[in-house]
């Protein structure tokens, strides 16, 4: 038999378990299973979203603390590196996604989960208001509204069309799970309306013209999932279309994959020629009808069209309206994401935390910060810096701003005292500020927040819980490390991004891969190595069963074309 004796609380709760199986609670006031707060005592923690950031926060919040609360439209996780195997059906759409409520059920405590969308924050009145999104013949209010003592916003991002005429109504996006299924039926619509009699070969090519909008990794992926669905299983059940179908992808800037590595992007542009896939570079679209994709060579001014069967767009991302709207209220207008501190608090709001796709740790800071930290560590003021102790801010200044190492990187500087002359390797004893500040207030304007990726997102939903299951523990002992801006410390170590690689799959079974310390890997043995993280990465032992199987079934029996 166990007893529990919770002293904290101040009416004392004594739980005895009874080996027979019977539990008897003698309590005066309600306490949270395996918790010593009483359930009216603990902080509400409202989280809005389930996706990376949302759900990497929930699985580790200690739930014995907080009155956790979860709003989101979509009652599941999606595991969206796999949204573009969906398109084509060489996994399966219920095989990348995990019920919100089997991910909450796993803890020991309750979690509460509500399907609807968050329509509007009030910072000031610590209340969300909240719409169902459940349209068959609800029953009851579809609207609510809920108090919060820390809110959690999650909610990442919308596809974004530049305002582009005609792509809302005539473009496909790859952002849900609805939308790879809406892709992988229209895909064999435009086969069976190319192959219908009476149709003029012009007019099939048009039905057979797959247009992908944007060269980043989504629109590469897609696209190379499309060919090999197209040669491995489509033209088998349709040979009339073989010679008509084309792919046609259009890029704004000079090279498709321009994020990546530039061995990666010239071996995905090469592949893409072998395999038949048109790259336009250099182009903007500027109008899309039902039939046509209209756009401007950018060299040139000149206009062109391409007639199209199917467009996809996929050129970034763009922020919710509830975003939008709170950004105005909080004074952050015209920014596209919500601006944090390192913290991942929203920048002049109290307990409001943002983090993956809907946020980004405010740059504008740095420089100013860099600054504050030459000027402490030049103690005699004469303006330099003797190499060592250069070097040590510097690490400091990485560890926090890892951007500006990745900046770095990308202009192929192995390091950040390449912007100098001589300072290392060379008689230089003295490094002198001003000039490194001017070389890296160039570097500043040029830095780019971190990458909109699910790695930086489940990495920011660990963060915050790691911080929320200390917060009590901290405010009782609140020496924490040396705070970076200003004087005095800081509870908690500022948010740092840790990179793990990034693949881009090239379709044939080959995948390209940027990994730490510069690696770069192309070919077949990366399309394995592409099968093991992705494999590993699934949330549960079913979605990793469910995946490999799909897997293995395209390969023994091809995709299914069924229009279902
Ligand atoms: P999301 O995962 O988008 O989750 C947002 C959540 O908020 C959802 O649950 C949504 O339903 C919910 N929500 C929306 N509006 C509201 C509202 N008003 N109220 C309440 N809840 C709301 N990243 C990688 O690192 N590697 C990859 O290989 C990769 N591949 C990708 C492929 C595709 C096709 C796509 C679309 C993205 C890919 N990404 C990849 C990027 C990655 O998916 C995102 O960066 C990541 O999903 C961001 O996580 P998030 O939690 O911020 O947002």
């Amino acid at each position: 038999n166990a007893i529990h004796a919770y002293p904290s609380c101040s009416k004392l709760l004594v739980l005895c378990t009874i080996s027979s199986g019977g539990l008897v609670a003698y309590s005066e006031s309600q306490a949270e299973p395996g918790s010593g707060i009483p359930s009216e005592k603990k902080k509400k923690v409202l989280v809005l979203g389930t996706g990376w950031a949302g759900t990497s926060f929930l699985k580790d919040i200690d739930i014995s603390h907080y009155d956790v609360q979860v709003i989101s439209p979509r009652n599941y996780f999606a595991f969206t590196p796999l949204l573009p195997s969906v398109t084509c059906g060489t996994v399966e759409a219920r095989s990348i996604v995990e019920p919100v409520r089997k991910i909450i059920k796993k803890r020991d405590g309750e979690v509460q989960f509500c399907e609807a969308e968050c329509v509007k924050i009030d910072a000031a009145g610590k209340r969300v208001y909240c719409q169902s999104n459940i349209d068959n013949n609800l029953v009851g209010n579809k609207e609510f509204s809920l108090e919060y003592d820390y809110l959690v916003i999650a909610v990442g991002a919308q596809v974004n069309t530049f305002n582009t005429p005609g792509v809302q109504e005539n473009c496909h996006f790859l952002k849900e799970i609805e939308d790879a299924q809406k892709i992988r039926r229209t895909v064999i619509d435009c086969f069976e309306k190319a192959v219908l009699p009476g149709l003029s070969e012009e007019e099939r090519k048009t039905n057979l013209h797959f247009v992908i909008v944007g060269g980043g990794p989504t629109g590469v992926e897609f696209a190379a999932e499309l060919h090999d669905y197209i040669q491995e299983d489509l033209v088998k059940l349709y040979p009339m279309a073989k010679d008509l179908v084309k792919i046609t992808m259009i890029q704004s800037g000079d090279h498709i994959l321009n994020m990546f590595d530039e061995r990666i992007s010239s071996f995905a542009e090469n592949k893409f020629q072998r395999d038949g896939i048109e790259v336009l570079t250099g182009r903007r679209v500027v109008n899309v009808s039902e039939k046509e994709v209209a756009m401007k060579i950018k060299s040139t001014g000149e206009s062109c069209s391409i007639p199209h069967g199917i467009v996809l767009w996929s050129t970034g991302v763009g922020t919710r309206p509830v975003i939008k709207d709170f950004m105005e209220q909080i004074g952050q207008k015209n920014r596209r994401v919500l601006a944090t501190d390192e913290w991942l608090k929203v920048k002049g709001c109290d307990n409001v935390y943002a983090l993956g796709d809907c946020a980004s740790i405010d740059q504008r800071k740095i420089m100013e910060d860099i600054a504050i930290i030459f000027k402490a560590a030049d103690k005699d003021n004469s303006g330099n810096l003797n190499v060592k102790e250069f070097e040590d801010i510097l690490d400091d200044i990485i560890i926090r701003y890892p951007q500006v190492e990745l900046y770095l990187k990308s202009m192929h500087m192995s390091d950040v005292t390449d912007l100098f002359k001589d300072p290392r390797g060379t008689d230089a004893t003295e490094v002198d500020i001003e000039g490194f500040k001017s070389a890296l207030s160039h570097v500043d304007s040029q830095m780019k927040s971190l990458p909109a990726t699910a790695q930086v997102a489940a990495q920011q939903g660990a963060y915050l819980s790691r911080c929320f299951n200390r917060m009590e523990q901290c405010e009782q002992n609140p020496e924490g490390p040396q705070r970076f801006r200003g004087s005095g410390r800081h509870q908690f170590r500022p948010f740092s991004y840790k990179h793990f690689g990034q693949f881009a799959p090239l379709g044939g079974e080959q995948t390209a891969a940027e990994l730490p310390g510069d690696w770069v890997s192309m070919g077949h043995s990366t399309q394995w190595l592409w099968y093991s993280v992705y494999a590993s990465k699934q949330v549960s032992w079913r979605t990793r069963v469910l995946v490999v199987s799909d897997w293995l079934r395209r390969s023994v029996f091809g995709r299914d074309s069924s229009r279902i």
